[in-house]
């Protein structure tokens, strides 16, 4: 399979004023990211709210540059695009929000947002876009004649599925979701997911799933990416990690997900305290002021993303969880 996303040492730093007459701060949202997604697989990213997820989906999605580092999508370069290449990009690229209220305007009616993306992207006749869009419809599992009604008359899980049809309209090679089940009621979040799941398959599409909820993302992930305060925890296949976290952090996400079957063997940790700020955050491992594991060397030393096993981790004391 090709690769179609490629993140390098990815940043994101915003500068926020700390009151009149003094310096300006720097938020390190984003901080050394790098991954490779590859088409028809799906990254999950998964951290506390303010780890960064949503920063890392801003920035794949074009919304906002990164502050440095390297972003490639389907081989090419963000950082430098022209304005034509950056419309292709923009095309190759979509996302699904967290609110299916929020991402489609309530005064037009559906056939006309998802022929939308048809109508500014391709030169397809009037008859053609319809055929598209109620074809695509169908795929959603809505019917034709949903095709004249407006956003209100739906229930949240239709509207998802709207949103997602209009995501997949231009059939991009990645496609970004942003906790896109979390305001819908849980019956209703399986059928979305394998919703999102056959639209995969079919299409070939990479997915980047960003969810605070480690047991939807077991069921669509094949890569997962654990984030702290900006910064990535640890990564890997997506069985090595739920079955041996090996960072402290990733132990602690997993000891806190309700489970069926839960391990004797599996460490139990129960995370202390609040996420640091992010205008002030710890000395040396970002995690240490809530780890049962930290040393005098986790405050002193930045530990590094390294490879362990079969992941990245940045935990210095990573083998003993092996
Ligand atoms: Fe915990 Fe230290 Fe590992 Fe950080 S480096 S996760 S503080 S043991």
């Amino acid at each position: 399979m090709s690769v179609v996303l490629t993140a390098r040492d990815l940043t994101r730093h915003y500068h926020v004023s700390t009151g009149l007459f003094k310096p300006q701060a720097v938020v390190r949202a984003l901080n050394g990211v790098s991954f490779e997604l590859e088409a028809g697989k799906t990254l999950a990213v998964v951290g506390e709210s303010g780890c960064g997820k949503s920063t890392l989906a801003r920035a794949l999605t074009l919304i906002e540059e990164p502050s440095s580092g390297s972003l490639q999508i389907a081989g090419q370069e963000v950082h430098g695009a022209t304005k034509a290449e950056r419309k292709q990009l923009r095309k190759d690229v979509q996302m699904v929000f967290q609110s299916p209220y929020a991402s489609l305007n309530p005064r037009q009616k559906i056939g006309d947002q998802l022929g939308e993306p048809l109508l500014i992207n391709t030169s397809l006749s009037k008859a053609e876009r319809r055929e598209k869009v109620q074809a695509m419809m169908q795929q959603v599992g809505l019917r034709p004649e949903h095709y004249q009604r407006y956003p209100h008359m739906f229930s949240g899980g239709q509207r998802q599925r709207i949103a997602l049809a209009r995501a997949m309209m231009l059939q991009p090679k990645v496609l970004v979701a942003d906790e896109p089940t979390s305001a819908l009621d849980v019956s209703i979040q399986a059928q979305v997911l394998n919703l999102f799941m056959d639209l995969q398959q079919q299409y070939q599409t990479a997915y980047v799933f960003i969810s605070h909820n480690l047991a939807v993302v077991r069921h669509v992930a094949d890569d997962v990416l654990v984030m702290y305060l900006g910064r990535p925890a640890e990564m890997g296949p997506k069985e090595d990690l739920y079955t041996r976290p090996l960072h402290p952090y990733t132990q602690a996400l997993l000891s806190a997900t309700p489970t069926l079957k839960p391990d004797p063997l599996k460490p139990k940790i129960k995370i202390v305290g609040e996420l640091p700020n992010p205008l002030n955050p710890p000395s040396g491992c970002a995690f240490h002021k809530r780890c049962p594991y930290a040393t005098q060397r986790c405050s002193d030393e930045v530990p590094e993303f390294r490879k362990v096993d079969t992941r990245q981790v940045a935990c210095h004391y990573a083998e003993q969880f092996l």
